[in-house]
């Protein structure tokens, strides 16, 4: 992978960035989503935004190298606040992490959100955290892809500013905030082979509690395990 030739997972993330939007990448690491952005005309100026100084070095070498410091601004920080008060960004991109820490990057960077139109998250885990915050924020959900890159699955979410409803108006709405309620119209290959594989985990791990005397009537993580199969099962078999 590289600023030219991004991983397939990176080029979906991508390939939802509005044209010549100002976008800011958080955990950019080596900045290859902004420089690729950039470099195919997709975003007109970019941030570049690391927590950490070994990364952040990579980002600034990488966007050095390809003469982009004129559009692209490397910045180290910690999530949203590398974004300056009333600065103009139109679209933010954070990929690679888990669900739990976009959704805190949101959360935090709150104030920031204002002139933002699109927020473009990858998870690699529990997107529900994502979606929960999102429906919480007034973000509609106007998108979802579930890709497959390396034997991992990946899912991205696509949100605007809206009625956060209205992503879940035909689909049960917990079930919604599980599965996603784009993904699971969509109902790809890769989407069932995902939850095929955690209905797979989920009952292993009720074998082990029943194994241990625990049942449905006497432990939370045993009917909290039986429902979430219940209800991915519903979808996959309809
Ligand atoms: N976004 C790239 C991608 O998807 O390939 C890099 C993903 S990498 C696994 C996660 C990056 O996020 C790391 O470089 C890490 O230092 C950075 N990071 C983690 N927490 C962060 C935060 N709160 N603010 C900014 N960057 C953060």
């Amino acid at each position: 992978m590289n600023e030219m030739n991004l991983s397939k997972r990176l080029e979906v993330v991508a390939s939802f960035i509005p044209e010549k939007s100002v976008m800011a990448d958080i955990g950019s690491d080596h900045a290859y989503l902004p420089c690729f952005s950039i470099l195919q005309g997709k975003a007109k100026a970019a941030i570049a935004g690391e927590i950490t100084a070994g990364p952040y070095e990579s980002a600034r070498n990488q966007v050095i190298k390809n003469e982009l410091t004129n559009v692209i601004s490397v910045r180290l920080g910690d999530g949203l606040s590398v974004i300056e008060e009333g600065e103009q960004v139109d679209c933010i991109t954070i990929a690679g992490m888990g669900g739990g820490l976009i959704k805190k990057i949101l959360e935090d960077g709150m104030l920031k959100l204002t002139t933002v139109d699109r927020l473009i998250l990858q998870p690699n885990i529990h997107a529900i955290h994502i979606r929960e915050w999102l429906v919480n924020n007034n973000w509609e959900l106007i998108d979802e892809e579930i890709i497959e890159e390396d034997n991992k699955i990946y899912e991205v979410l696509v949100a605007e500013k809206g009625d956060s409803n209205k992503s879940y108006k035909d689909v049960s709405f917990q079930t919604g905030l599980l599965l996603g309620p784009i993904l699971m119209k969509k109902k790809s290959d890769v989407f069932k082979k995902k939850w095929l594989q955690e209905c797979t985990h989920w009952k292993e791990i009720i074998n082990q509690l029943e194994n241990s005397g625990y049942t449905y009537n006497n432990n939370e993580k045993y009917r909290e395990l039986f429902e979430k199969i219940k209800l991915v099962e519903e979808v996959l078999e309809s």
